[in-house]
């Protein structure tokens, strides 16, 4: 911690930071041919919290040319008015921001993936983590198969086009079934825009609606920023193809048992969207009243961490009569963490800035909400400012229960002994963070003000949904060499 100007500044390596998802997609069919990467964008801009390591756009060209550009960057340092103005005007186009939780940082793991196989030209926008992934890249491999990178999508891209179906949608719903684990994809091939959703559901995905376009998204925020009407979810293990003409018709994934990640309405998604017909906002206002009433804390003030517990906090303020003030604040220029994941860069760099309003907390005792405590070293040093900038006393309320296991799913929790749940108990963590009190949210009250669906939960109670017997904790990762960035418009 630092002195600057007067404030108190806490310095936070990015590893430090919790919980990160993986990507964020969209796609887009319009009827008429219009500039569709210019929605795609704006697209993008509403799901940046989702990755901040690249972005890219796709547009269907013809029938068998896609143009597309990708760079790493957030979506306003990728795109600008020149590289939007040079991706032409299409009926059909997808996007992706990536966080790289699996695979290396580099330009040549950016999605969408543009390939020619079996199909003629595909471009594939993933989100997730496909849990027998190396599994399918050795056996393609073995094949005669080769890999540019080490993108689950790759192996996606790879296997589709290897089932060896005569119809492109057959081949692509085959090698679906082939698939283990989470993944949303948003596909272009043929003027043809399909998206598809795992058995499980793990990772959200939207269908919208504006003016005859039909419009695909990880959250409803992005639906909202191109104003379109949310119409429903993409059902767990369903694949949606919409035709050229419009038509749309869908087919169900065997196996299909929606049980979605929880820990997106916990952190992961905008407190503005809609997920699952959940909404994130309710969900975590009400959480935040469920502990108000299992914990009576004697306090001044109650706060929550910014961003995504501020919505809690402002429950637990509301159910328990005790004022809510901004304890925090945020720097919302540094990007939401994480925009070089690589080990050395998490651990050496600084990437986030909060500072503390003094003159609010001085002199208080403070329930502090916080979404989850991953790793707790972010936790110790907030309590650390918050005592350093004047409140007597700091009481820790968790709006999640203890993260006790690693995410196999497409969240970048680690092994389980970088989990600081993952041997220790809450009164040894309140302890290491430094708090006065700890307290957590019971899982079965989570999920009941989540909605109560049935959910993943495998990072409080190793119930996965899916068998991950054979998966180690550190999934293997292949390095490559990194390549130039690429724009081309694809004969
Ligand atoms: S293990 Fe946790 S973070 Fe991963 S999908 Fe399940 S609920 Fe989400």
């Amino acid at each position: 911690m630092k002195e600057i100007e007067g404030r108190d500044y806490i310095l936070i390596p990015e590893r430090d930071l919790g919980v990160h998802e993986e990507c964020g997609i969209i796609g887009i069919y319009s009827p008429e041919k219009k500039p569709l990467a210019r929605e795609i964008y704006f697209g993008l801009f509403a799901l940046q919290h989702r990755g901040q390591e690249s972005a890219g756009i796709a547009c269907s060209y013809n029938a068998n040319k896609i143009a597309y550009y990708k760079n790493m960057g957030l979506v306003s340092e990728v795109f600008h008015d020149e590289e939007i103005a040079l991706l032409p005007e299409t009926k059909t186009a997808i996007g992706h921001v990536r966080y790289a939780a699996g695979g290396t940082s580099n330009v040549i793991n950016a999605q969408p993936v543009v390939f020619f196989g079996r199909y003629g030209r595909m471009a594939v926008a993933h989100n997730g983590n496909v849990i027998n992934a190396r599994e399918i890249r050795n056996e393609m491999i073995k094949k005669g198969h080769i890999f540019q990178s080490s993108r689950d999508v790759e192996v996606i891209a790879s296997l589709m086009n290897d089932v060896g179906e005569d119809n492109m949608e057959d081949g692509i719903y085959e090698a679906c079934k082939k698939l283990k684990g989470a993944f949303s994809m948003v596909i272009l091939a043929a003027n043809k825009l399909i998206a598809i959703r795992d058995p499980r559901g793990f990772r959200p995905l939207v269908m919208g609606e504006k003016d005859g376009s039909i419009v695909f998204a990880s959250e409803s925020c992005a639906l909202d920023a191109l104003d379109a009407k949310l119409v429903r979810d993409v059902k767990a293990g369903e694949v949606i193809t919409i035709e050229p003409d419009g038509t749309m018709h869908s087919k169900m994934l065997p196996g299909a048992g929606r049980k979605p990640c929880i820990f997106e309405l916990v952190y992961l998604a905008r407190s503005d969207s809609t997920i699952d017909e959940v909404s994130v906002y309710d969900s975590r206002y009400e959480c935040g009243k469920m502990l108000a009433k299992l914990y009576k804390i004697d306090a001044d003030i109650v706060s929550g961490v910014p961003d995504s517990a501020v919505v809690a906090g402002r429950g637990y303020s509301v159910a328990s009569g005790i004022p809510y003030v901004d304890a925090l604040s945020k720097n919302r220029y540094v990007g939401r963490t994480f925009i070089q994941p690589s080990q050395s860069q998490r651990e050496s760099s600084v990437k986030i800035k909060l500072n503390a309003f003094k003159s609010n907390i001085r002199g208080k005792r403070l329930i502090l909400i916080d979404d989850s405590i991953v790793r707790g070293t972010t936790s110790k040093k907030i309590i650390s400012l918050l005592r350093a900038s004047g409140a007597t006393e700091v009481h820790m309320v968790v709006a999640s229960p203890i993260v006790k296991y690693p995410c196999y799913f497409g969240v970048d929790m680690d092994t389980r002994d970088q989990l600081i749940g993952g041997y220790r108990n809450a009164d040894e963590i309140c302890k290491i963070i430094g708090a006065d009190s700890l307290h957590y949210v019971p899982l079965d009250c989570l999920v009941k003000a989540c909605g109560g669906i049935d959910y993943c939960t495998g990072c409080f109670n190793e119930d996965y949904s899916v068998d991950v017997s054979d998966i180690c904790d550190e999934k293997g990762i292949l390095s490559r060499a990194c390549c130039d960035i690429e724009f081309e418009c694809e004969e």
